[in-house]
């Protein structure tokens, strides 16, 4: 199996050619013409290259979509495309309570999609074991063979330590710390497996397949039971030095507040995060409160419900605001739980970003509700793969 690292595994000169024209037509169907003026390669190398993944079954060639002008020109164009089924990528989501897989083909579309739940916080083996069980009844229900899937990309909700690939605080995840979660997947299920933060993901899963497509500053927002944020900058994912990037549940929003579980005081987490306003609205109702119930009564017009998710939507703004002076970006994608209040929320969000970020900024951006829901760090798992892996596939169709 090819590593992703170009140290451990330099291509040769031919092997960069093919892999620049598989990363060209990643999603994106091309002419030779486009292929070449994409690439940057001269057309009569891009014919050989085509030639060459067409044999190895990667690309596919076929007619373009008719058009009058096309009619009229006599012969139909022709398109090039990665074959669809060629090879496969997995995300696997282990939230808090659950554990989420999905699988996609080479042009992003979703084979499979399923969920169990299950009480990860705590309990780190059940969990490899239910992800193992959910992989390998997805194959076999898709009928997919081992050595066409490319990895997976799993997601955790805990900052992830991208150098050692460890889970790196205590607090975040009780019972994980220490853990090396790729490395225990890759034993199990012999696949390359990389770990990443779960609102990295979430980031990566809408701008790859849902409303943030084409952004190339973009912040994802999750507001679940915690609160963090996936950086898109420049087109490509912010990670930061050790992949601690987009901590933003951890932004001091009220210095005499709560103890937050990572250990400072009124962190955004405690002011914002849906569990906090449930247990708030619980000690006012005196009943039980779980998030949903939160929810349905924000949906039901009940004041109080109302009134917790606009506040928390101005400090979740508040912060915002911060970050959107730093990185200037075009779209804050809001998802997680929370987002299921809609425009309460969004609204508060929006007025605070106006109050409290420099307007230009303000003025260039759009802050708009995720389109994946509960699904953006599966997504995002498996456009992990998808995007970083165009090595990974040549070396598997080479190996053949
Ligand atoms: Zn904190």
């Amino acid at each position: 199996m090819g590593s992703l690292s170009m140290d451990e595994d330099t291509p040769t000169g031919r092997q960069w050619n093919r892999l620049r024209v598989i990363e060209a037509l990643y999603r994106r169907p091309a002419s030779r013409t486009d292929l070449a003026r994409r690439t940057g390669l001269s057309r009569p190398t891009v014919s050989s290259l085509v030639e060459e993944l067409t044999q190895m079954e990667i690309v596919q060639e076929h007619a373009a979509p008719d058009s009058p002008q096309q009619r009229s020109a006599g012969r139909p164009p022709q398109l090039l495309s990665l074959v669809r089924d060629a090879a496969f990528a997995i995300g696997l989501d282990f939230g808090h309570d659950h554990v989420r897989i999905a699988v996609c083909d080479l042009s992003g579309e979703i084979v499979i999609d399923d969920c169990s739940v299950a009480a990860v916080d705590h309990a780190p083996t059940p969990s490899f074991d239910l992800a193992q069980e959910l992989v390998r009844d997805a194959l076999t229900t898709a009928g997919i063979d081992e050595d066409r899937i490319l990895g997976i990309g799993m997601g955790l909700a805990a900052p992830v330590n991208r150098s050692t690939g460890s889970i790196e605080s205590e607090g975040f995840l009780p019972g994980w710390h220490g853990l090396r979660p790729a490395e225990e997947m890759e034993a199990r299920l012999g696949f390359p497996v990389e770990l990443e933060n779960d609102a990295n993901l979430g980031a990566l899963g809408e701008r790859e397949f849902g409303c943030g497509r084409d952004a190339q500053n973009m912040i994802y927002i999750r507001l679940s039971t915690g609160i963090g944020a996936g950086l898109i900058i420049d087109g490509r994912p912010f990670r930061g030095t050790n992949g601690i990037a987009g901590e933003i549940g951890h932004f001091a929003d009220a210095t005499d507040g709560l103890i937050c579980r990572c250990g400072n005081r009124g962190c955004l987490e405690t002011t914002a995060g849906p569990v906090a306003l449930a247990s708030l609205l619980e000690k006012s109702l005196n009943v039980p409160v779980s998030i949903q119930d939160l929810l349905d009564f924000v949906t039901a017009g009940d004041r109080g419900a109302r009134r917790l998710v606009t506040d928390a939507g101005v400090a979740v703004g508040r912060a915002l605001a911060a970050a959107i002076n730093l990185i200037n970006p075009e779209l804050v994608v809001v998802g997680g739980h929370l987002a299921g209040a809609g425009d309460v929320l969004l609204d508060a969000i929006r007025s605070a970003i106006a109050q409290h970020a420099i307007q230009p900024a303000a003025d260039a951006l759009r802050v708009i509700r995720g389109d994946l829901g509960d699904r953006a760090e599966v997504l995002g798992g498996a456009a992990l793969i998808l995007t970083q892996s165009p090595l990974t596939l040549l070396q598997q169709f080479e190996a053949h």
